[in-house]
């Protein structure tokens, strides 16, 4: 889930990121219960907001996916209803945190696991892949080849537990070495080139 709220206020005195501890913990409308309000303030990058204003978000993670992707293909008000009803609750706590913002606020826009699922067709609507089980040594049951098709080579978040660009970005070059060992060409890296 990310909230994302351009707030018509100078928040450069506020740290950039903060993770804090909450006395009562937040119910998300998908049965998630959050005891930690994670804040991410904009104020160090002057392109992403007006002068002397400031782009503040919000984020949790959640599997409960299903609720929002049905929700939001079978029920738009109900999904729009529980978008409407936790992000009340976000800006309620806001508030307090930020020193009074909900009067500046003029954007808002919330990303569910529906949205993440809508724009990237990632599986479920997940942002980061697998995360590592108890043998955290144990490979993913995505490999690089996928049965039946001939000639495809996925690189990808899934392709190792952890997930994230960093694994994306080394699946790509781990996918990149397989092709050459296959087709017997060296396999060079930029820097190995220059
Ligand atoms: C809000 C958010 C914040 C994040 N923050 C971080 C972070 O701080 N650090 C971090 O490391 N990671 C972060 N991530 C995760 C990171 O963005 C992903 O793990 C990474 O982009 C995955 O790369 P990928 O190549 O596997 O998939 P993607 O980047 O999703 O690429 C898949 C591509 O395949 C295309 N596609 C999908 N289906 C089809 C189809 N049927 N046919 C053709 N094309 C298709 C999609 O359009 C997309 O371009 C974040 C993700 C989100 C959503």
């Amino acid at each position: 889930m990310q909230f994302s709220f351009g707030i018509g206020k100078d928040l450069s005195h506020f740290p950039h990121f903060s993770r804090v501890p909450l006395e009562q913990m937040i119910v998300s409308p998908d049965g998630t219960k959050y005891p930690r309000l994670e804040v991410h303030i904009y104020n160090y990058d002057k392109t992403l907001s007006p002068e002397g204003k400031t782009a503040v978000t919000v984020s949790f993670y959640t599997t409960n996916r299903e609720f929002w992707i049905d929700a939001r293909k079978n029920d738009r008000p109900k999904y729009r209803q529980a978008k409407e009803e936790f992000t009340q609750q976000i800006i309620d706590l806001l508030d307090v945190r930020l020193s009074g913002i909900k009067d500046c606020i003029e954007v808002i826009d919330v990303a569910t696991p529906a949205t993440f699922q809508r724009y990237t067709n990632n599986w479920k609507g997940s942002t980061q892949g697998w995360l590592p089980g108890k043998n955290l040594l144990a490979k993913s049951p995505v490999g690089f080849k996928l049965p039946g098709l001939k000639n495809f080579y996925y690189s990808s978040h899934w392709n190792q537990p952890g997930g994230g660009l960093p694994i994306a970005i080394k699946t790509g070059r781990d996918v990149a070495k397989e092709i050459c060992k296959t087709y017997k060409v060296p396999f060079k890296t930029i820097s190995q080139t220059k």
